[in-house]
């Protein structure tokens, strides 16, 4: 480490920053790890754990609804946003004091400042100090888009803003048709809002399979959230609390709220990165890196969603880990970024692995599908109108299993244990020599025995 202050500097405490300080100060490096906001970083902060604590409670709504089928009469029930939003405020500062004590018990130094970089190996840090690394790791994470500059931006909030509401909206416009846009109509509407999604496209959930888009949106819709589609927000009025969001389509529709969810960018802006020689992506505009994590300057690195590859928690983990292993651990490890398993938490929830049946077809001559919907038990009684969708993507050639995709109650607890099987290349005989576990859901993906469509290219004259 001759001339330098520390081996590693880590920008950014979010889930990969945390990560690789913490592997690398295992294999005996000395990491500092700067973070201007609150350590977690997006995921802990203000993304998949607090989402994942207002959709669970959002669930309570339909729970009461279904009693009524079992025989329960449930009273005079209310809810408290204020006091939802307040009990998760709790939880998440818990986890951010968990998430800095761990990285300093690993021996690891966390400042709490904005870091920049002076030149290829000096960091300059927003309480004055200047450090200097033998490597940088950029884990700065990324931020909502706003799109392009319509009147009345100003009013509109992002995911960020949506943790923080001072009460729940009656009513909210959500525009997107991605994962943060529908798992907040999902979280609005459980808790009571009367929730329309404005997205751009012919439908939501683009490069998702297409039964699930299809299956997702008609289930949403009996759920009473209202999915315009074919238009945009063109501009945003204000009056006394209230907006107005004007379409592309000429119509426009009154909220409390107006919310965009219409992706994320990389934190690449300000960090100092001309003054490196560390390149940008021109494809994603997110640093550039090679297969081990490393920008264009050999002891600089870059993982999680400033590479803007696959913008998941378990990803950026992942990408810290191998870094850190690769780096200070003489262990080299490259992080495989096929067949990741992703779930949507909207309502229906989606879970997915592997291939859609277009991806599919495009890439193999023979593929065959197994599909089906039905009521799930609960509903028997309950007397709910909804359906599951299961599917299994499987190449008619090798009989393996490409993907897999299910719509419905715990379908993300479900596609995280098959998606062990389709990452092992099972077969759909390997599904079909598995017994069935009854009565579940899941036992479905092991009694499908007929191919409900199958595909078989013609060879080109
Ligand atoms: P981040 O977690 O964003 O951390 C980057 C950190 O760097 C931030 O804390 C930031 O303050 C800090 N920083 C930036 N610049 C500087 C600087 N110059 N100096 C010091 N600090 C700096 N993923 C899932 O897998 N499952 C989910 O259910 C899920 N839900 C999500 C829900 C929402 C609403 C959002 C927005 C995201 C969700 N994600 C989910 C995505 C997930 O949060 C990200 O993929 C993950 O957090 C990326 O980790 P990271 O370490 O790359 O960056
Ligand atoms: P997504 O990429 O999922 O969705 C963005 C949506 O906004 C798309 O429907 C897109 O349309 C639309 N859009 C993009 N630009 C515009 C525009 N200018 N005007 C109108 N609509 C536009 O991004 P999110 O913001 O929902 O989430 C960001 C990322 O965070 C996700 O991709 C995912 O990686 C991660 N995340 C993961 C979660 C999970 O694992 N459960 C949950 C939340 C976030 P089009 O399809 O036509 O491009």
């Amino acid at each position: 480490m001759a001339g330098f202050d520390v081996d590693l500097f880590v920008i950014g405490g979010g889930s990969g920053g945390v990560r690789a300080a913490r592997i690398a100060a295992g294999h005996g490096a000395k990491v500092v790890i700067a973070e201007e906001y609150r350590m977690g970083g997006t995921c802990v902060i203000r993304g998949c754990v607090p989402k994942k604590l207002f959709v669970i409670g959002s669930h309570v709504h339909d729970e009461i609804e279904d009693a009524g089928g079992f025989g329960w009469t449930i009273g005079q029930v209310a809810f408290d946003w204020r006091k939802l939003v307040a009990n998760k405020d709790k939880e998440i500062a818990r986890l951010e004091a968990a998430y800095t004590s761990n990285v300093e018990k690993s021996g690891a130094r966390v400042i709490k400042a904005r870091a920049v970089l002076e030149d290829a190996h000096a960091l300059r840090l927003s309480n004055g100090e200047t450090i200097t690394a033998k490597h940088v790791l950029i884990a700065t994470g990324g931020a909502p888009n706003h799109g392009p500059v319509i009147p009345g931006i100003e009013h509109v909030i992002s995911s960020n803003e949506a943790f923080h509401l001072p009460e729940l909206p009656r009513r909210i416009v959500i525009q997107g048709g991605g994962y943060i846009a529908l798992e907040f109509a999902g979280i609005f509407a459980g808790y009571g809002s009367d929730v329309t999604v404005v997205y751009r496209g012919d439908n939501i959930l683009r490069g998702f399979d297409e039964d699930v888009r299809t299956h997702v949106r008609a289930e949403m819709e009996k759920r009473g959230i209202t999915i315009l589609t074919g238009c945009t927000i063109t501009s945003v009025d204000k009056h006394g609390e209230g907006f107005t969001s004007h379409l592309s389509s000429g119509s426009s529709i009154a909220s409390d709220k107006v919310m965009f969810a219409i992706g994320r960018h990389p934190n690449v802006a300000n960090l100092g990165l001309e003054k490196t020689g560390v390149a940008i992506s021109p494809t994603n505009n997110g640093v550039a890196v090679d297969a081990w994590s490393k920008t264009s300057v050999p002891h600089i690195y870059a993982i999680g969603d400033v590479t803007h590859r696959i913008n998941l928690t378990p990803v950026a983990i992942r990408e810290g880990h191998a870094f850190a292993d690769t780096v200070f651990g003489n262990r080299p490890v490259q992080v495989d970024h096929a067949t990741i398993p992703t779930a949507v938490f909207s309502q229906p929830e989606v879970g997915t692995v592997g291939l859609t049946e277009a991806e599919a077809r495009a890439q193999f001559s023979h593929v065959d599908i197994y599909k089906t919907t039905f009521r799930p038990i609960k509903a028997t009684m309950s007397g709910r109108d909804t359906r599951i969708l299961m599917k299994l993507v499987v190449d008619g050639v090798s009989d393996r299993v490409l993907g897999c995709h299910i719509v419905g109650e715990a379908a993300a607890e479900t596609i995280q244990a098959v998606a062990i099987a389709v990452k092992m290349k099972a077969t759909k005989a390997d599904f079909d020599a598995t017994v069935a576990l009854h009565p579940t859901a899941a036992e479905e993906l092991v009694t499908m025995r007929t191919p409900t469509a199958r595909h078989v290219r013609q060879a080109a004259e």
